[in-house]
């Protein structure tokens, strides 16, 4: 019985999600979903994305956080339309959370649409929003065995961000392992090691998701 109850509800998600995503069609606007546990880099990851392509591409931000407005203040900080979902006790955004923010927005100018999704490594990637590509980022202080513990949002992500990589050297942390887990969920799964402290690698996601947003609107 409980189980009949959760399908419902993501399917019942799935509806929204479909909707959101026509929606986005139509406007050529390329979303993606950023996912990741409190502290993996999310925020600054995309403060760094921010600098590199706004520019060359219209960005808008949806922050998803339990409380306060934290992370949406420092990416309105970069002069880009930022709406803050605080979802008050809720561990995820779901279709129904970002079509509520998408009112914050003109959609007619915007290229690229990036979702912080609430920090947490579990039900996030069970909830779709809409979104053209799931994208993960973890660090390596989380631990080189996590893609098997937590596989779903591993096996869900199009790319993998592997962060603070300028740690390595104080870490305890097995390269191959964490790589050969990961790809043990997920063959298709692109990885790129970053360190958004040093800049190292960053470029490699920059040019990940120009391509994808240069595509969608072409
Ligand atoms: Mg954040
Ligand atoms: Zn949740």
């Amino acid at each position: 019985m409980e189980i009949k109850v959760v399908k419902h509800i993501l399917e019942a998600n799935e509806v929204i999600a479909s909707q959101n995503r026509k929606l986005f069609e139509e406007k050529g606007i390329y979303v993606a979903n950023l996912m990741g546990s409190p502290g993996a880099g999310k925020t600054t990851l995309l403060e760094k994305t921010i600098e590199k392509l706004k520019e060359t591409k219209s960005i808008a931000v949806i922050e998803g956080d339990i409380e306060t407005s934290r992370d949406a203040e420092r990416i309105a900080a970069h002069a880009i339309p930022t709406v803050q979902i605080n979802t008050g006790g809720a561990c995820h955004l779901d279709g129904n959370m970002v079509r509520g923010g998408l009112e914050g927005f003109d959609l007619d100018q915007i290229d690229l649409l990036i979702v912080e999704n609430v920090g947490n490594l579990v039900c996030p990637a069970e909830f779709e929003i809409g979104e053209n590509d799931k994208a993960m980022i973890i660090s390596v202080t989380e631990g080189d065995d996590k893609p098997e513990k937590y596989p779903l949002m591993f096996q869900v992500s199009s790319v993998l961000l592997l962060n603070k990589i300028d740690l390595l050297p104080y870490l305890d942390f097995d390269m191959e392992r964490f790589q050969g887990e990961a790809f043990k969920v997920n063959p298709r799964l692109k990885i790129m090691n970053i360190s958004c402290k040093t800049g190292e690698g960053l470029d490699n996601w920059f040019r990940w998701i120009e391509e994808r947003t240069s595509k969608k609107g072409s």
